[in-house]
């Protein structure tokens, strides 16, 4: 066991909890043991939201400012950590290294430098003409806000929450995965070392019972939540009978819309990152790839060949491109979606299975399913490994309306040697974010999903605003 993480971090401080319950973390790679941490108690909920509670006045009041200076050693505390905190959740979810090393190890220093950045750029208070004299909007922080992420990308989901909180001037209680526990505590050993005010974050891992404690606490002002759309409904209502705010980030089944004019190779090149990365354990996936009858059989030779040429091994390991899936129990899930695909009668056309060379490890093969219908179970539900379907269509209008046909609504792809043909075509997509002939996220725009995916905004400026109330001061003077 290389890590030991069995205090929680509350209040500034590292401390026991109050429970005697422990995660033990398992590599995906090599099922050996890899770690373990404290998990939350209620009544580490409990002291975790009034330390928040007690460090809200402080810190809302003090200066934009001096809030981005203290963000600013946060970022430059992640940064110094950031090789160990990639290895080490590729460790734990099986992510590929070089994906690591951007989406765990760069993008949470650089995010937390962008609302750094914003909240010096940004009044926080705007004087508009009024007919008695003039109004004072003020954008104010909302309180304490409960953060609670997924484990596929534990470090940027947490951040994306965290980042945007502290600038806007709330304060945090942070609810990591089990699944990712351990890298969760670098936001305590970065909060110490840059001298965060004590409790403006802090760090209480646990289970889904103890996200439900401290989405319901009394204490908490906002919820921020990314994780499955089963969590998320459960989270929608106990939020909406307490009208307390939350931001939902939730599942996904995107489309890839092939068109007649695609650059077979350029696709090829691209839709590993579009449709594959991170092992298929990515929310925004084109997993539902839709080719055009003319030249289907093209298409479905080219994915195929690509799923079968993705080198399958160990995550640290420079040169995989598929990683283990993060537990047995995911992996067995990815591995029955793919016996209902065979069952349901699609064509296998790429893996099927786990791999016999790597008996060790949570690893799928990279799959693919050729003629599958839109309704069927594997191009309606969120498999979240690497499993694709591929899907006929005749004309645009078809395509459309099939990626459409979806409850979901947060990614997706067109792909055409014609960019403008291609975004006219993205226009009509219901979807919260879409991708030309790649698909890369833009940490300065909004990132979310419409339907089943979700409701508010990520990233971006607009990733503040969630975090702020508008209060609008009429004076009857005119402004000054
Ligand atoms: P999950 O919903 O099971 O768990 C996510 C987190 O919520 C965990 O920390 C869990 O402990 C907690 N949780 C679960 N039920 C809860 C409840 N009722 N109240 C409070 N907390 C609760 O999801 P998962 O399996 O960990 O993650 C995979 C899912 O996350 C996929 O559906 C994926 O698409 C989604 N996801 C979405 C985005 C996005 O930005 N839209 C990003 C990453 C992952």
């Amino acid at each position: 066991m290389d890590f030991d993480r069995s205090q929680l971090y509350i209040d500034g401080e590292f401390v026991a909890s109050h429970g005697n319950d422990r995660i033990e973390l398992v590599e995906a790679a090599t099922e050996k043991p890899l770690g373990v941490s404290a998990s939350a108690h209620d009544r580490d909920i409990d002291s975790a939201v009034a330390a928040a509670r007690a460090a809200f006045p402080s810190w809302s009041r003090t200066s934009a400012n001096d809030r981005a200076d203290v963000l600013s050693r946060f970022a430059a505390a992640l940064r110094s950590r950031s090789r160990e905190t990639s290895a080490l959740v590729s460790r734990e979810n099986g992510m590929p290294i070089t994906l690591s090393n951007t989406a765990n190890g760069r993008t949470p220093a650089a995010l937390v430098d962008y609302y750094a950045k914003l909240i010096r750029d940004q009044d926080v208070e705007e004087a508009r003409p009024h007919k008695n004299g003039h109004t004072i909007v003020r954008r104010e922080p909302r309180g304490v806000v409960a953060a609670i992420a997924a484990w596929n990308y534990p470090q940027a989901l947490a951040i994306m929450k965290i980042a945007p909180a502290l600038a806007a001037g709330c304060t945090v209680v942070f609810k990591a995965s089990p699944e990712t526990a351990l890298d969760a505590f670098v936001f305590a050993d970065a909060a110490q070392e840059a001298a965060l005010p004590d409790g403006v974050l802090n760090i209480v891992p646990g289970g889904r019972e103890a996200g439900a404690y401290l989405v319901a606490h009394p204490g908490v002002d906002k919820v921020a939540f990314t994780g499955s759309t089963a969590a998320g409904r459960a989270i929608g209502e106990v939020c909406g009978r307490l009208l307390r705010p939350v931001s939902l980030e939730l599942g996904g089944k995107s489309a890839a819309i092939v068109l007649d004019d695609v650059d077979i190779d350029a696709m090829a090149g691209n839709l590993y990152g579009a449709s594959f990365i991170n092992n298929g354990q990515t929310c925004h996936l084109s997993s539902r790839i839709l080719a055009p009858s003319t030249r289907y059989e093209e298409v479905v030779g080219a994915v195929s060949a690509l799923a079968s040429s993705l080198k399958v091994g160990n995550p640290l390991d420079t040169s995989t491109m598929i990683g283990p899936m993060v537990s047995a129990a995911h992996r067995d899930r990815v591995l029955g979606y793919i016996e209902r695909g065979i069952s349901d009668g699609a064509r296998l056309t790429a893996g099927g299975g786990a791999p016999a060379d790597h008996p060790v490890g949570f690893f799928v093969q990279p799959t693919v399913f050729a003629d599958v219908r839109n309704d069927a179970v594997i191009a309606q539900e969120e498999i979240f490994g690497p499993v694709l379907s591929i899907i006929k269509y005749d004309s645009v209008d078809d395509a459309v309306r099939i990626a459409n046909d979806s409850d979901f609504g947060l990614g997706g792809t067109v792909w055409s040697t014609d960019e403008d043909r291609a975004t006219d075509i993205a226009r009509r997509v219901e979807t919260g974010t879409i991708g030309i002939n790649d698909y890369t996220l833009d940490l300065g725009s909004p990132f979310g999903g419409v339907k089943a995916s979700g409701i508010g905004r990520e990233l971006g400026p607009e990733g503040l605003t969630g975090y702020q109330h508008l209060k609008s001061i009429y004076r009857v003077g005119p402004a000054s």
